[in-house]
């Protein structure tokens, strides 16, 4: 079989391929030919595609790779380049196609060509900014990048942050800054550990904060059982006064509160937490706040939204995901800090073979103290380069657009006799559950059109659990809209095809 692309087949020794390595000179004319060819391949593949997947069950898709590589994909003898294309293409034909206008689960958005782009440099020169001599200039342009964001969220010159790998590693290292300052008075945990620690550590957030901030807890010795869980008012916000109660409960002699988490923009609902009563709780008590804005961060670049993150600037650390509503492909998350000393725990590690303190005080210190990672990918270029080419108004712009599409879809949903509105906008996405004929029926008629939908590879929509009619958790639907291009006829289509499958799945029919 001739691969596509065969006429870039490897020599017989990739030592003598003048082509072998991206930085060099024949490399990037290589490299420039190969993206190219692979952009090809994709928008080859991408035609004959009828929706955001493809119409193949997971088992259909394992018996494709099995006949594709009979001999896996770690062969002793490479096929050169043109299995690169050949890959390129079956990717393109069977992954998810979130620049489909029906694709609207996830918060993963279609990622920006610049940044998708401009990610490309990380790829080439394969810098990292744990060290100044390692990446110089990616050092340069993170620490940039993270004080224009600070900026943004009203934090002063004494802040500082750092990329991640995402909202669950920025979560957790925000929660080990509280542990070790909340334990502080009594121990050094960070060298002493907590075995034998005398006090039960809490950590308060709503019920409907993400999952990672009980993992975090997990992880890091505080145990799930940390978390305490304040209730939410009817849009889903957290009620400062219950957390004031709550907090007010707390005994001094045998409980340690670590911190407060306020989510901006729960992961279903969207819904933020009352920031400044929840900081004026916070502070009243003497707790420190972290704002998960995993998902909210994008309403920092959007005139109409950003009065929804009022107050943010009062939090200890933030959590924000670029990789989620700034459009940039992952990983792209920002765990920023009012007090760059909140960094101390892990600044004060100095290694003799990466940043020496002569080094550090001659000026060539990167990134390294910053992070719970040491080798660390230069993520901040793909970021810098879509702010420097789309400014912050045009990221806010895309916000507002699937701000827009949301508002419409809630329109809709609320006016369609087959369909049951669950809660208003906040931001990009709407709960809703299809109305099933029998109730009793609804959790299995829900769960099984999405599966339908998701079988035929027509559209994808999201599914959750919220509280159903009796305030059990019922299976709901849920659209994450992130495509700003997505039409409000696209929106009509979409719900069109929730129906037309809720009334298949219904009358038992295969269509
Ligand atoms: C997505 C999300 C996270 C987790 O972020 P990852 O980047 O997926 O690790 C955390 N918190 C909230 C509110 C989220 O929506």
């Amino acid at each position: 079989m001739t691969m596509p692309g065969s006429a870039l087949s490897a020599p017989a020794s990739p030592l003598l391929d003048p082509g072998l390595l991206a930085a060099a000179p024949t490399g990037l004319a290589e490299l420039g030919r190969l993206v190219h060819e692979i952009a090809r391949e994709c928008a080859d593949g991408l035609r004959g595609r009828g929706g955001p997947l493809p119409a193949l069950s997971p088992e259909d898709l394992t018996g494709l790779v099995d006949a594709q590589f009979p001999d896996g994909v770690v062969p002793r003898n490479g096929a050169g380049t043109g299995a690169v294309l050949a890959l390129a293409r079956a990717c393109a034909q069977t992954t998810v196609d979130l620049a489909d206008p029906r694709a609207a689960a996830h918060l993963q958005p279609p990622s920006l060509a610049v940044a998708a782009a401009a990610d490309v440099l990380a790829g080439i020169f394969n810098a990292s900014v744990d060290t100044w001599d390692s990446g110089p200039y990616a050092v340069e342009i993170e620490r940039r990048l993270v004080k224009g964001i600070c900026g943004l969220a009203g934090y002063g010159p004494e802040s500082g942050g750092v990329l991640t790998s995402g909202g669950s590693a920025s979560n957790l290292q925000a929660l080990l800054v509280a542990r070790d300052a909340a334990a502080a008075k009594l121990r050094d945990v960070r060298s002493g550990g907590l075995a034998g620690f005398g006090q039960e550590p809490l950590v308060f957030c709503s019920e409907l904060a993400h999952f990672s901030v009980a993992r975090a807890c997990a992880v890091l010795g505080l145990g799930e059982d940390a978390v305490r869980t304040v209730p939410v008012d009817g849009r889903h916000r957290m009620r400062p006064e219950a957390l004031d109660a709550m907090l007010r409960r707390v005994d001094p002699d045998t409980q340690l509160p670590v911190a407060v988490v306020a989510t901006a923009g729960t992961t279903d609902y969207g819904s933020v937490d009352p920031l400044p009563e929840v900081a004026a709780v916070a502070r009243e008590h003497g707790v420190r706040l972290h704002v998960d804005a995993a998902y909210g961060c994008g309403a920092l670049f959007s005139d109409r939204l950003r009065p929804l993150l009022d107050g943010i600037g009062e939090a200890d650390t933030i959590t924000l995901d670029l990789h989620k509503t700034a459009w940039q492909p992952a990983a792209a998350s920002v765990l920023l800090a009012r007090d760059a000393a909140d960094f101390a725990p892990t600044t004060g590690l100095r290694v003799a073979y990466l940043n020496p303190d002569d080094d550090g005080e001659a000026g060539y210190d990167g990134l390294l103290g910053l992070s719970l990672q040491t080798t660390r990918r230069a993520d901040a270029l793909k970021v810098a380069a879509t702010f420097l080419a789309l400014g912050t108004d045009g990221i806010g712009a895309m916000l507002d657009a699937c701000h827009d599409l949301a508002r419409h879809a809630e329109r809709a949903i609320a006016a369609h006799p087959r369909l049951a509105l669950t809660a208003g906008v906040t931001l990009s996405t709407v709960v809703f559950r299809y109305v099933a004929g029998d109730p009793s029926a609804s959790d299995h008629v829900n769960g099984e059109l999405r599966r339908r939908l998701l079988r035929a590879g027509a559209a994808l929509v999201g599914r959750t659990d919220a509280p159903g009619d009796d305030g059990r958790p019922a299976v709901h639907l849920k659209l994450t809209l992130l495509n700003p291009q997505t039409r409000t006829t696209d929106v009509d289509g979409l719900l069109d095809a929730v129906v037309r499958a809720g009334r298949a799945v219904e009358e038992g029919s295969a269509a």
